[in-house]
C-alpha cells in the first residue's frame, strides 16, 4: 500500500428521459444512460462518466475494483493495464471498455487532484483552447423545430459549426436527408460549416451518390456515410466525394484504429475518450493518427474529452452533443459553455474540475 493507494471504486447509473422522440439514420432512443463512476485516494476524489448501459455499474464494482483496490493512482497506466488483463475473458470492446473508460477518466482525475494541478497539464497540454460543434439535427425534428434547433447553435450560442443526422429510414428517405441539409445551410448562412453523420445508413455507391449532392451545400464533413465496420466502404466514399470522411466512434481499442489508419478509411478520426479505454487509450490512439498525418475530433462527452483534447497536438474539434449538452449541466458541476465555438479548461480547478450533483443526479439513478 502507498499513501496514493486506490480505497475504493463506486458505480452509479442515471436514465434521463430526451424532451421528445430522437432518431438518426439507424436508431430511435428516448432516454440517455450514464454510468458514473467515482475513485477514492488519499483525500481526494476522482470522477469519471461513460454514456453506456447500466451493466457497466456491475464490471465497475465487480473485476475493475476488485483488481485496482490498493493500486498506486499515480500509476496511472499500470492501473490501466492490469484491468486490460483482467477482462481477457470478458471481451475487451463494447461495454468492458466503457466501464474501463469510466474508470480511467475517474483515476487520472484522481491523480490531478493529488498533485492539486488541472487534469490537462497533467496529460500535458499543447493547446490554450479548442474548437466545438454543435450536433444534433435528429431526424424525428420537423422542419420549424430543426430551424430553431440550428439558431440556438448558430445564433443564439454563436457556434459556427453545427452537424445534423441524415439516412433516415437506413437510407430510405434520401430527398428528405437533402432537404434537411438546403434548410441547414439556409439556417446557418452562408460561412458556417455544415456537417453531416449518417450513422453507417447508406451503401457505399448511395453514399458516394449523396455526397455529390451534398458538395452543392457546401458540406465539408460526412460521417459514418456506411457502417464503420466496413473499414473499405468508408475508403471507397472518402475517394469519391469532396467532404472529409470521419468515422471512429465504435472504436474501443487500439487495434481497431491502427487498421482504420493503415486501410485509409478516413479523413479525421473520430475518438470517444468515454468508449476507447479513456485518456491512457486517446493518447496512444491520438499518437497513431498523427503518425499518419490525420487529425483527430473528439466523439461525443465533451466535459470529459476538453483536458485530453486540448492536450493533442493532431486535433480538430470536440463534439458537444445535443442530448449530452442538456444533461452534463443538470448532472455535473464546472462544466464548460460552448459559447462562440470554442471551450478551454479552467486552470484554476484541480483534475478536470468536474464533480457530481448528488441531489440532482438521484432523481435519475437506475442503480
Ligand atoms: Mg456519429
Amino acid at each position: 500500500m502507498t499513501d496514493y493507494a486506490i480505497e475504493d471504486l463506486t458505480a452509479s447509473a442515471y436514465r434521463i428521459p430526451t424532451p421528445g422522440p430522437e432518431a438518426d439514420g439507424t436508431l430511435h432512443w428516448d432516454g440517455t444512460t450514464i454510468v458514473v463512476v467515482q475513485v477514492r485516494c488519499g483525500g481526494v476524489t476522482g470522477l469519471g462518466w461513460t454514456y453506456a448501459n447500466e451493466a457497466c455499474v456491475e464490471l465497475v464494482h465487480g473485476v475493475l475494483a476488485d483488481e485496482l483496490r490498493g493500486r498506486d493512482v499515480l500509476d496511472t497506466p499500470a492501473c490501466w493495464h492490469a484491468m486490460q488483463r483482467r477482462v481477457r475473458n470478458l471481451g475487451r470492446v463494447g461495454l468492458v471498455s466503457c466501464a474501463m473508460s469510466a474508470v480511467d477518466i475517474a483515476l487520472w482525475d484522481a491523480a490531478a487532484r493529488l498533485r492539486e494541478m488541472p487534469l490537462c497539464r497533467l496529460l500535458g497540454r499543447v493547446h490554450d483552447r479548442v474548437d466545438v460543434y454543435g450536433s444534433g439535427g435528429f431526424t424525428t425534428y420537423d422542419d420549424p423545430r430543426l430551424s430553431a434547433h440550428l439558431e440556438d447553435w448558430v445564433g443564439t450560442r454563436g457556434i459556427p459549426r453545427v452537424k445534423i443526422k441524415i439516412g433516415e429510414g437506413w437510407g430510405t428517405a434520401v430527398e428528405r436527408d437533402i432537404a434537411r441539409v438546403a434548410r441547414t445551410r439556409q439556417v446557418a448562412g452562408a460561412t458556417a460549416e455544415v456537417y453531416v453523420d449518417a450513422n453507417g445508413a447508406y451503401s457505399a455507391a448511395q453514399a458516394a451518390r449523396v455526397g455529390a449532392r451534398l458538395a452543392e451545400w457546401n458540406v465539408t464533413w460526412f460521417e459514418e456515410p456506411v457502417s464503420s465496420d466496413d473499414l473499405d466502404g468508408l475508403r471507397r466514399v472518402r475517394d469519391a466525394v469532396p467532404a472529409d470522411v470521419a468515422a471512429g466512434e465504435y472504436g474501443y481499442d487500439l487495434p481497431y484504429f491502427r487498421r482504420m489508419i493503415d486501410n485509409d478509411s478516413v479523413d479525421c478520426v473520430q475518438v470517444d475518450v468515454t468508449r476507447c479505454g479513456g485518456y491512457t487509450e486517446w493518447l496512444r490512439i491520438t499518437a497513431l493518427a498523427a503518425a499518419a498525418n490525420l487529425e483527430v475530433s473528439a466523439h461525443c462527452a465533451p466535459n470529459v474529452s476538453v483536458p485530453a483534447a486540448v492536450a493533442t497536438a493532431n486535433f480538430r474539434h470536440v463534439e458537444w452533443f445535443a442530448d449530452h449538452d442538456r444533461i452534463e449541466p443538470m448532472l455535473f458541476t464546472g462544466t464548460l459553455d460552448p459559447s462562440g465555438g470554442w471551450v478551454e479548461p479552467d486552470l484554476s480547478a484541480p483534475g478536470h474540475g468536474l464533480a457530481l450533483s448528488a441531489d440532482a443526479a438521484d432523481s435519475y439513478r437506475l442503480r
